[in-house]
């Protein structure tokens, strides 16, 4: 009986909602990473070089802030990559704008496989200096595809599709984001990270970073060890 719970824990604590866009991409050098400016940047479209950096510390703020992960990522200076070009340097994801049509399409994002490597382009038909609602939850939503994730399932996550609670300014990932993250980029130093990071239970838009497995878990393992001890303290009574 004992072994069925057990069995039954762990199936659960093992789903996934998060999607990886492709199984041989990943960033080159996930330990640092530079987020940067593409030659032609935003100010095309009204939006300063000031204004697009802001989004870019959120966005590197968010997904760095995954210590389970080894991924590490800083803004760095303006690149000369433009965002048109199919080639980005190693170690970089560049970010700017560029026409990709009137509708809802807030940004696109192309990974550069055989540099392990992205380019970010926010549209400038639907962002400009005066229309800049839901801009940063896009370069949030942007870079974790060049992370290499693509949509989630997961309402609460930063990569979904479907309406959400934070109102297109994550402030945090949701669990499924996290996971997907360490899934990607894991931080063998952290091996604590292995047991709490595997859930998607943060549908409900709070994230709960972890941890809620492993305290049930170690409950579990309390409970059976609390168990043991008083069938042996009966058993030596008998
Ligand atoms: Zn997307």
């Amino acid at each position: 009986m004992l072994k069925i719970i057990f069995l039954l824990f762990f199936i659960a604590s093992y789903s996934h909602a998060f999607i990886i866009a492709d199984k041989d991409y990943r960033l080159s050098k996930p330990e640092s990473t530079t987020f940067k400016i593409s030659s032609e940047g935003c100010t095309g479209a009204g939006i300063s070089d000031a204004i697009l950096k802001d989004a870019m510390e959120r966005a590197v703020e968010i997904w760095n802030d995954v210590p389970e992960s080894r991924l590490k990522v800083k803004v760095g200076s303006t690149s000369g990559t433009s965002v048109t070009s199919t080639t980005v340097p190693k170690g970089e994801v560049i970010i700017g704008c560029a026409a990709l049509g009137a509708g809802s399409i807030g940004g696109t994002t192309n990974q550069d496989k055989a540099n392990g490597s992205a380019r970010i382009k926010i549209n400038s038909d639907y962002f400009s200096g005066t229309q800049l609602v839901g801009f940063v939850g896009t370069v949030v939503h942007e870079f974790g595809h060049a992370v290499g994730l693509t949509h989630s399932k997961d309402p609460a996550s930063v990569m979904t599709y479907e309406p959400n609670g934070w109102n297109y300014k994550p402030s945090y990932l949701a669990q499924d984001d996290v996971d997907g993250v360490v899934y990607l980029y894991p931080n063998d130093k952290q091996l604590g990270g292995l047991m709490g990071s595997c859930d998607s239970y943060a549908a409900d838009g709070k994230s709960s970073r972890g941890g809620m497995e492993v305290e049930l878990l170690l409950g579990f393992f309390g409970f059976l060890a609390i168990w043991k001890f008083v069938r042996k303290l009966t058993n030596s009574k008998s």
